[in-house]
Parts: structure tokens; sequence; C-alpha cells
């Protein structure tokens, strides 16, 4: 398999299909579930991309 770098084509939100620049993170007040977590999610739709682990807590 080959990895590719490609910095010129910006990856595409699945939902709302805009192209990301930018993804938010959230790490307080998420409410769901307790610890450190982090949820990532869309600037244009808000929808939740992935949660994972946050290390910068
Ligand atoms: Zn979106």
């Amino acid at each position: 398999m080959k990895i590719t770098k490609q910095e010129e084509i910006r990856p595409i939100c699945p939902y709302c299909e805009k192209e990301l620049d930018e993804i938010y993170v959230k790490t307080k007040g998420v409410g769901l579930i307790t610890g450190k977590n982090a949820i990532y999610f869309c600037p244009h739709c808000h929808k939740i991309l992935g949660v994972g682990q946050s290390r910068m807590a």
C-alpha cells in the first residue's frame, strides 16, 4: 500500500460534504462520558466526526 502526502486536497465532512479546513474539538462539558474525552466535530454542521481520548487536558 502506498501512502501519498497530499496537502492540496482538503478532507470533506461526510455529513454536509463541505471542505474541512479545520476541525473543532471539544474537551470540556461533554456530559455524555466523564473523564478526559475529546469530541471532534465539523465546524459547519456540528456533527460529530469522532471521539477520542484527549491528551491535552
Ligand atoms: Zn459537516
